[in-house]
């Protein structure tokens, strides 16, 4: 249930509705907003009486909440969400690209593909150092080291970081390099490290799970805001399709539907989906037109030699052009 305030309301007002949740046995959650406050109760079990509020001075509403996502859901929060980050803003009508390769594998190789992802428009570098793969014997990822170069990566160019947690380890270490922690298909229901990136207070890119429905989604969604984090950023990467033409299949009709049931922004990353370079441009320009905040891309200036996923990483050239089609599709509000 949501509790919304008079637009006028006092201090003392709004803590006494906070009060009388919490004598109830529930949690309230103040929720930001533009004109107006509304409290949300959290951890009730059942449905709450929306008479208990209603004539408490100060109360306008007492809105039940039909989703099962509750932090997430634009039922609690009519305004899009808005992320800051240092000097970067995502979400609401801004647009913010994330590229870089899908692993890091020496300073060399991650400061050349960064400046030339930062020359093409992007404002946020990706690369793993800690890398889920299918198999155990593939490359793993330089860990620590990997970090270390992401560090110098944000030195010398100033481009913000996405990296990779993969588990409590990593995330520790993740937290004290990177501007967005990334959470990935494989981990999205890892419970455990939901709620460790939500008690970071770290904003975190949560990717599809490749199996996921979007409630499912969403309710991870819920485990790292339910920790008090409200920088989520959730990432379309594909589901698991038919066929062999793409990796996977990219869904995204979840754009205008998450847009809906959600404030949060939502990134789409085309290049996991396709798993080739040749059909990464069109769908980043459908994700594009399908209304999304940003992409994620992979992209590498030797991909033949890549570590991983070289497949489907674009090469530098081919990223600038894209750059130049969808600066053009969506004209406006690039950082
Ligand atoms: C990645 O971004 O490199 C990655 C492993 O992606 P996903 O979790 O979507 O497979
Ligand atoms: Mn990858």
């Amino acid at each position: 249930m949501l509790i919304v305030m008079d637009k006028d309301a006092t201090a003392g007002q709004i803590a006494a509705v906070v009060a009388k949740i919490e004598a109830l046995g529930f949690a309230a959650q103040p929720i930001p907003g533009g004109e107006r406050t509304a409290i949300g109760i959290l951890r009730n079990p059942r449905p709450v009486d929306p008479a208990l509020f209603l004539d408490m001075s100060g109360v306008t509403q007492a809105i039940p909440v039909s989703r099962p996502y509750k932090l997430v859901s634009r039922e609690m929060k009519r305004e899009d969400s808005i992320l800051q980050l240092p000097g970067l803003e995502v979400g609401r009508g801004r647009f913010v690209i994330m590229a870089g390769p899908c692993a890091v594998e020496s300073e060399a190789q991650a400061l050349t593909i960064a400046r030339a992802v930062q020359a093409g428009g992007a404002r946020v570098f990706r690369g793993g150092a800690y890398k889920p793969r299918t198999s155990p014997y593939s490359y793993q990822g330089l860990g620590k080291a990997g970090l270390k170069i992401l560090k110098k990566v944000r030195e010398e160019t100033g481009l913000l970081i996405i990296t990779e947690a993969v588990d409590a380890e990593s995330l520790k270490l993740v937290v004290e390099c990177a501007d967005i922690i990334q959470i990935g298909a494989r981990n999205m229901q890892n419970f455990a490290l939901l709620r460790r990136a939500g008690q970071s207070g770290k904003p975190v890119l949560l990717k599809r799970g490749m199996y996921a429905t979007m409630e499912e989604w969403l309710m991870a969604a819920e485990y790292i805001m339910a920790e008090g984090n409200p920088q989520v950023i959730l990432c379309e990467r594909g589901v698991r399709g038919i066929g062999e033409h793409s990796r996977y299949l990219l869904d995204l009709s979840t754009v205008p539907v998450v847009r809906r049931e959600s404030h949060l922004p939502i990134v789409v990353d085309p290049s996991h989906a396709a798993g080739r370079r040749d059909l990464v441009p069109p769908l980043a320009r459908a994700a594009v037109a399908a209304g999304c905040d940003g992409l994620l891309i992979e992209v590498h200036h030797e991909p033949e030699k890549a570590m991983s996923d070289g497949p489907q990483s674009l090469y530098p050239e081919q990223f600038t052009a894209l750059m130049q089609d969808i600066k053009t599709l969506r004209p406006g509000n690039w950082p």
